[in-house]
């Protein structure tokens, strides 16, 4: 019963009733490359500036990811980076949305569609925005989200796919059937990790506890965005083709009630940054990708980065630090995912100098009003 109230919360927001759910987004990609029959040596397409859990999913496949770096205005990959990187392998294409921007998705798709390559958009930072007057995750093959924390809603961890083009369903219904189902301490933690997040987690606390959390999760001993065997291998960690939970249902469902006010809020806030760097010459998202924008994060670039952290620290405010890798949050042995960083020179630009901005926040002019003390010096 949940779970339809829940699916058709997102069926209405996506526009689409082909929704299938799982323990992570990462886990709906993996789904996705398979029902699109992934095999080894075939080559997948994806941005220079994303998170080491998409490369991961390729390589459990023993296919090959393609680095395409991307622009520094968008932050997003190009048609024309992509049309140079396609060969006789490519199967499939991940185009990304990123912090809430999608770019040229649609003219991507088209020219895939041409030449037989599947498409994926990972939409994991984009759910309930739109591009060109349609949900995000429309004019792919098919797209998959994320309702780990710090995403559109959250549901702890969680994700769920879209799929678009009917004829990948009947394999990826069948390789669904392989799901297994999380177990009865994998729910009870995450349920305690939820409560302690809505109890304990504000802007006093934040950089401590997100600390102790990834540390915690790194060896293992909580249930972790990334557990340690993604961030230094690229075997299939056990434990990884999860299905959903009922907890993780119950928090979407809540989490969904207040959606639509979390998304204007953002897209307030987006615009008092904006505008306040632009007035300082300051690197800003440009108007004309306001429309398509949701704003899940507000991306500054930053002279010095340590600095930069110390004080936002001291002035609890909540920065965020995607993607300061371009395989986000590894930040060495880059060959084993088997990306070059000088075929990537604005990716690489990008994760050095990146900071988010909370889009969440009541009170963007105390943000403002830090950025002002320091943005001569830093920004
Ligand atoms: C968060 C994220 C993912 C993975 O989502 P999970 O639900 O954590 O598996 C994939 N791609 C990008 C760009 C992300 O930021």
């Amino acid at each position: 019963m949940n779970k339809e109230n829940y699916k058709s919360v997102i069926t209405e927001i996506l526009s689409n009733d082909k929704i299938w759910f799982y323990w992570k987004g990462r886990v709906a990609l993996f789904a996705l490359l398979k029902s699109m029959k992934v095999k080894e040596n075939d080559e997948v397409i994806l941005p220079g500036f994303t998170c080491v859990v998409v490369p991961n999913a390729i390589k459990y496949l023993h296919a090959k990811p393609v680095y395409v770096d991307v622009e520094k205005s968008t932050m997003n990959t190009t048609l024309d980076r992509i049309k140079g990187a396609v060969t006789d392998k490519t199967r499939v294409i991940i185009v990304q949305n990123t912090f809430g921007l999608s770019s040229e998705v649609d003219i991507i798709a088209g020219f895939a569609r041409e030449k037989n390559i599947y498409t994926i958009e990972d939409c994991t930072h984009g759910f309930g925005g739109t591009f060109n007057g349609k949900p995000n995750g429309s004019y792919c093959d098919a797209a998959f989200y994320s309702t780990q924390w710090n995403k559109p809603f959250s549901t702890g961890i969680g994700g769920f796919c879209a799929v678009n083009n009917p004829e990948i369903i009947p394999k990826l219904e069948e390789i669904n059937n392989g799901l297994s189902n999380p177990s009865a301490k994998d729910q009870i933690v995450l349920s305690a990790l939820i409560l302690a997040a809505d109890y304990f987690l504000n802007s006093k606390t934040y950089w401590k506890l997100r600390s102790i959390y990834r540390f915690l999760s790194k060896y293992n001993l909580v249930i972790g965005s990334s557990q340690g065997s993604e961030l230094n291998s690229t075997e299939i960690p056990a434990d990884y083709f999860k299905g959903i939970s009922r907890v993780q249902i119950k928090k979407g469902v809540a989490n969904l009630r207040s959606f639509v006010n979390v998304m204007n809020k953002r897209k307030e806030n987006a615009i008092i940054y904006s505008e306040f760097l632009k007035r300082h010459f300051k690197y800003h998202v440009s108007q004309d990708l306001f429309c398509d924008h949701s704003f899940l994060k507000y991306p500054i670039l930053v002279k010095d980065r340590k600095k930069f952290d110390e004080l936002a620290i001291k002035a609890k405010i909540k920065l965020g630090d995607w993607f300061n890798s371009p395989i986000y949050p590894v930040k060495d042995n880059w060959e084993r995912w088997e990306l070059s960083p000088e075929l990537i020179p604005n990716s690489i630009y990008l994760s050095d100098h990146i900071e988010n901005l909370p889009t969440e926040t009541n009170d963007a002019d105390y943000v403002i009003r830090f950025l002002e003390q320091n943005i001569d010096e830093l920004i």
